[in-house]
């Protein structure tokens, strides 16, 4: 079952497949609520059967989802179970019995009118659950003295904008723009490399978003997404993992296949690039002229036209990609055009079935007007 699982996660609706295989795994801490948990993987009570693979998403996703609350609102509104900050006895905790009866944030606790944390005979009264005063106080005094402080103040300060994710409706786009946006998270791997090339805070930006941006294919997005980290498997590292006879250019015989020499330097590539800048000029009646740093990493000054054209430098590369590693063979203009042509039925199919026709449209109009 594990196998099935984690072969099609790269799908767009990781969150759904994910959640139903955790579900059991996961009882003691309540299901797939866990994801909305303020958690921290070493207070957990996991299941010691649990997956090594499932542990590590567990932890992916706390380095993604976790806060520290800093105003009233914002402790109010903490989900007590599996909380990171409220353990009794060294361990987050779960009542089923409770959250059934819809107990989960600490709001539940806390009578706004008194101002204070509810009784144990008020909150019985209230949702007459399966207790006893001992479980009820020693919840209620591992909640952390600040918050205590905080619930205490009369004024009522809304909860800091934090919305939190719902990893059933989470894709691709969610996780990398969170990512991006989350301060603790340690910088992208390509960081350095990006900056020692002279690209700016704002176009680093860009670069780490562009491939969600100009796509909504998956695949294509990935495929950028590994070249701007530069993880994109060529031939030199694919001979290195023995997966490949030679690390060389099929084309260029004693050089190595990096990406630089496939999307750019090696003679091909410069034909590619040449064609299509002719191809695309022709087209859309421009002017371009694409750099080396372009075709990498995509066209990051604003023109009118600017997805169309990067969204095909990277259908681009991705042409240059599969002949020059996958088939070994000479990559012929015309099928890249047909390979264009193909994309864009797909989107036009995308935009049609989820009533974004207009954009499409408005995309991709030089293209269809042919
Ligand atoms: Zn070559």
């Amino acid at each position: 079952m594990g196998a099935n699982c984690a072969s099609s996660l790269p799908v767009v609706h990781l969150g759904v497949v994910v959640v139903s295989c955790l579900k059991s795994l996961l009882s003691n801490v309540g299901g797939s609520l866990l994801f909305q948990c303020n958690y921290n993987i070493q207070y957990l009570p996991l299941n010691e059967n649990l997956p090594k693979f499932y542990r590590e998403i567990i932890s992916h996703w706390q380095k993604i989802n976790n806060t520290n609350p800093k105003t009233k609102g914002d402790v109010l509104n903490q989900i007590i179970w599996n909380n990171q900050f409220i353990r009794v006895n060294k361990s987050s905790v779960f009542f089923p019995g409770w959250n059934k009866v819809g107990i989960r944030k600490l709001s539940c606790f806390f009578d706004n009118e008194s101002n204070t944390l509810l009784t144990f005979t008020t909150f019985m009264q209230k949702y007459n659950v399966k207790s006893n005063f001992l479980q009820y106080y020693s919840l209620l005094s591992a909640i952390p003295k600040e918050w205590k402080t905080l619930l205490k103040q009369e004024c009522f300060l809304p909860s800091t904008e934090y919305v939190p994710l719902s990893i059933e409706k989470l894709t691709c786009k969610t996780i990398y723009n969170t990512l991006l946006n989350h301060q603790h998270f340690p910088p992208p791997t390509a960081e350095k490399r990006l900056t020692e090339y002279g690209f700016n805070f704002q176009e680093r930006q860009k670069i780490y978003s562009l491939p969600f941006r100009v796509t909504n294919e998956v695949k294509l997005s990935v495929f950028q997404y590994k070249i701007v980290h530069n993880i994109l498997y060529t031939n030199k590292i694919l001979h290195k993992m023995k997966k490949k006879q030679q690390p060389d250019c099929p084309y260029c015989h004693g050089i190595d296949q990096t990406p630089l020499h496939l999307f750019v330097e090696c003679s091909i590539a410069k034909s590619f690039w040449n064609k299509f800048t002719n191809w695309y000029n022709a087209t859309c009646g421009g002017n371009i002229a694409l750099e080396q740093n372009e075709i990498i990493y995509g066209v990051l000054r604003y023109t009118s036209s600017c997805l169309t054209l990067n969204h095909l430098i990277i259908i681009g590369k991705y042409f240059l990609y599969i002949n020059g590693v996958h088939d070994e063979k000479r990559p012929q203009f015309k099928d890249f055009v047909t390979l264009v042509n193909e994309k864009i039925e797909l989107e036009k199919y995308i935009a049609i079935t989820t009533n974004k026709l207009l954009s499409f449209t408005k995309k991709w109009s030089n293209f269809l007007s042919n």
